[in-house]
């Protein structure tokens, strides 16, 4: 349950593999998820791999760069190379519009949708679950050999479920719609300025004349809290960019609009009995980035995949669902461990300043950091030593 780009990318895999799927919504669709609506070049290649990629080249706004900007307003800029053979690095395609595709394109392979069902529990009998929830008021009930559980960030249905037993590590977000901007349209603007470390502002045109604008860091007063719930901390950072110009005369078309990101793999519950979970219901959002779409298509497929080898085997026992989360371990742990460690260095402006500075004079350090936090190139086994990436910006200073 949960349509978005996990859920959806796992009915869809389920079901062009032949498999009966039901997916299930509270809202909706097509509808709006806060978000910066930014695809990276993983995500690029997840899509195409769905099949909704020409669709959403017509309408998305096509990405060839990124500009950093650190927290003394220093920049560098770098372009971001496409994933073998395809057409773009990275786009920007507002959630309506993503997560409706990928839904639709589930649906076209056989999969079943149920919109407006709040999903309240998910009981186990001896033949597998039968997911409860409301419709209208009314009750509703699905039963399946298997469930898999895309609610992204809302944890209330896991609490309930007592797969989780307490509220997991958040980060915070809030974005707006931006119009009249002027300026690049094909880069995206990552900014340390005027924002609490560690985070970062962001500003993703989603066509030559508007922006998805916001701001993303962690939870609680030693983070984003230091000014305010993100809404107001969003309104702020959109003054400071009005006043330093960097908006070209664009004015909020929406208000900001917050919600939470789980980053708590690989740490979080991956399966319980008879149950999947996917996305950000596994604690898949990068904690130094915010990215989650391309980890959400990712697990969708890797679960889907996993669901359709067990009953193949009609084997549902214990051991197999834990076998999945081994799976997603092998994909995501490095390059979480890294971003979490590559995070904690964010939290000192002088060194974000100093690696910058480094970047913008040396292109291999530009790239490899780059790809690393894009997800593009595989992490070093072992972040390095602090006294290691001292000397290293030492000597590139
Ligand atoms: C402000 C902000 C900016 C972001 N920017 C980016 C970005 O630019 N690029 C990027 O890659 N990632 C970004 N992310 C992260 C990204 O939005 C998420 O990681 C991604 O949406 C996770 O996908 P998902 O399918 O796991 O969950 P979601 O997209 O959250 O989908 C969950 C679905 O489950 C449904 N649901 C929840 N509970 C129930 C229930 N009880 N019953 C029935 N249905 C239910 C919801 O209605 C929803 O449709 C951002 C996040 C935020 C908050």
């Amino acid at each position: 349950m949960g349509a978005g780009p996990s859920g959806s990318a796992a009915a869809y895999f389920l079901a062009a593999r032949g498999a009966r799927v039901m997916l299930v919504d509270k809202a909706s669709f097509p509808r709006d998820k806060a978000c910066g609506d930014a695809l990276t070049p993983c995500a690029i290649a997840a899509l195409q791999e769905i099949g909704v990629l020409p669709d959403l080249l017509r309408t998305g706004q096509r990405i060839a760069g990124i500009e950093v900007v650190a927290p003394d307003g220093s920049a560098t800029t770098a372009p971001v190379p496409a994933p073998g053979g395809l057409p773009v690095p990275m786009l920007v395609v507002p959630r309506v519009a993503l997560d409706n595709a990928i839904r639709e394109r589930a649906l076209r392979s056989g999969a079943g949708f149920a919109g407006g069902v709040h999903v309240g529990d998910i009981d186990r009998d001896g033949a597998g679950v039968i997911v409860r929830g409301t419709s209208h008021e009314r009750p509703v009930a699905f039963a399946a050999p298997v469930a898999i559980v895309a609610t992204g960030a809302s944890v209330a249905l896991l609490r309930r479920m007592r797969v989780l037993a307490r509220t997991p590590e958040m980060m915070l977000a809030a974005r707006a719609y931006v119009n009249g901007i002027t300026g690049p349209s094909d880069r995206v603007q990552v900014r340390f300025d005027g924002v609490p470390l560690p985070g970062y502002g962001w500003i993703f045109p989603v066509s030559g004349s508007s922006a998805n604008v916001g701001i993303g860091g962690v939870a609680g007063p030693a983070g984003l809290g230091r000014v305010g719930p993100p809404p107001a901390a969003l309104r702020s950072f959109l003054r400071r960019l009005s006043h330093l110009g960097a908006l070209g005369g664009g004015r909020p078309e929406t208000p900001p609009k917050g919600y939470p990101l789980r980053v708590d793999f690989p740490h979080a519950p991956t399966s319980a009995e008879r149950v999947l979970l996917v996305g950000e219901a596994a604690g898949l959002a990068n904690p130094l980035t915010g990215e989650g779409i391309d980890y959400a298509l990712e697990s969708g497929r890797i679960a889907a995949d996993h669901a359709v080898r067990m009953l193949e085997a009609g084997d549902l026992s214990q051991a197999r669902f834990e076998e999945y989360g081994r799976a997603l371990r092998a994909r995501f742990e490095r390059l979480f461990a890294f971003c979490r460690w590559l995070r904690g260095w964010s939290l000192r402006p002088p060194l974000v300043n100093r690696l910058v500075r480094a970047a913008s004079r040396h292109t291999e350090l530009r790239t490899l950091l780059l790809q690393i936090v894009l997800g593009s190139r595989a992490v070093p086994e072992t972040p390095p030593s602090s006294a290691v990436l001292r000397g290293l910006l030492a000597r590139l200073s």
